[in-house]
């Protein structure tokens, strides 16, 4: 008797068939998804919707990224393509544009530390999103080595994991805590309301610092330990680091946020104007919002809600801003 042949069932999921697990995060695994016609090759999110109903903070969360993702279109962003929430599904999906590549995070592991040509290269793209998403009022708060990945072919940069995202107002401060603490500034650690902007900018900060060296500026194996040296601001810096390299992570891990640079100033800083190709973007990468009517009613909708007080018109107008 022959065998008969052994066929798996392929998974799908709309348009895409369900590929090999790409990554785990906090909300869910993300895999490899292929178009069932074009076979472009996508990353789809699953976060379960039994996790979701948990509590309203981590719903809200989701619809939050899906909306951040939808505004930001950047080339060192990921960008979204769409979501699938079938209401006899017990998962809610999040298709986006694939990056093949790794993490910085395993990149860092595996070269121990990255020169300063190679790590300027790799922070510009960083800081020129972060930037783009600051000018539109919008953070992300949880900057890390994890949540960016580095494309294979050029070393390009792309943000991932708006989850712990939000739109900020310029003249208002946020509660919550996000994100990881040792990526996380003083303001946040000791529950003060704070700007998510230089949020940031402090997270960067210790990125930059973990490129150059290898370890981060604050570690520590107690907690408490911990948070409060991220207080008091104490760390060593690296014998490695240039003066240039110097002088901006201590203007980024100023403990004073008042005082700290800005993200707009750190793209101006000698550590990147000394060179050429670095140069702060002019009116880059705007050709997707021009008149404000690209960005559809049901975007503004989400954003009205989360930016409570603010009208249309202003919601557009940051939007629009060119810087
Ligand atoms: P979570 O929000 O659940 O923490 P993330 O968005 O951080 O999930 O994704 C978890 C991991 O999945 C990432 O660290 C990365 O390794 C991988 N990943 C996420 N998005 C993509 C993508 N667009 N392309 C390739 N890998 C991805």
């Amino acid at each position: 008797m022959t065998a008969k042949p052994h066929i798996h069932p392929r998974k799908s999921i709309g348009n895409y068939w369900l590929g090999k697990t790409l990554g785990h995060g906090s909300s869910g695994c993300v895999k490899l998804g292929f178009h069932k016609t074009t076979m472009e090759k996508v990353a789809i999110k699953i976060i379960s919707k039994a996790y979701l109903q948990t509590s309203e903070i981590l719903a809200n969360a989701t619809k939050r990224e899906m909306a951040i993702l939808k505004l930001v279109r950047h080339p060192n962003v990921v960008r979204y393509i769409d979501a699938v929430d079938d209401p006899n599904v017990p998962y809610v999906y999040i298709i986006m544009e694939y990056v093949e590549g790794c993490e910085l995070f395993d990149y860092l592991i595996k070269c121990r530390r990255i020169n300063e040509p190679e790590a300027r290269h790799i922070f510009w793209q960083v800081c020129v999103a972060v930037d783009w998403c600051h000018q539109r009022n919008i953070c992300h708060r949880d900057l890390k080595p994890e949540n960016i990945l580095l494309t294979t072919s050029k070393q390009n940069v792309k943000l991932v994991d708006f989850g712990m995202a939000s739109m900020q107002p310029p003249t208002s401060l946020l509660r919550t805590s996000c994100g990881s603490p040792h990526y996380a500034c003083p303001e946040i650690v000791t529950g003060k309301s704070y700007d998510g902007r230089l949020a940031d900018v402090w997270s960067c900060g210790v990125i930059l610092f973990a490129l150059l060296s290898g370890r981060l500026p604050f570690e520590d194996n107690s907690v408490r330990n911990l948070l409060h040296r991220i207080k008091s601001g104490q760390y060593v810096m690296s014998t490695y680091f240039s003066d240039d390299a110097r002088d901006l992570i201590s203007r980024m891990l100023t403990t004073d946020p008042k005082k700290r640079i800005k993200m707009d100033e750190v793209l101006r800083h000698r550590f990147f104007a000394k060179e050429d190709n670095y140069q702060y973007p002019q009116n880059a990468f705007d050709e997707v919002y021009q008149t404000g009517q690209e960005v559809d009613q049901e975007t503004i909708n989400v954003m009205k809600v989360l930016l409570r007080s603010q009208t249309e018109e202003s919601i557009r107008a940051a939007l629009m801003s060119e810087r």
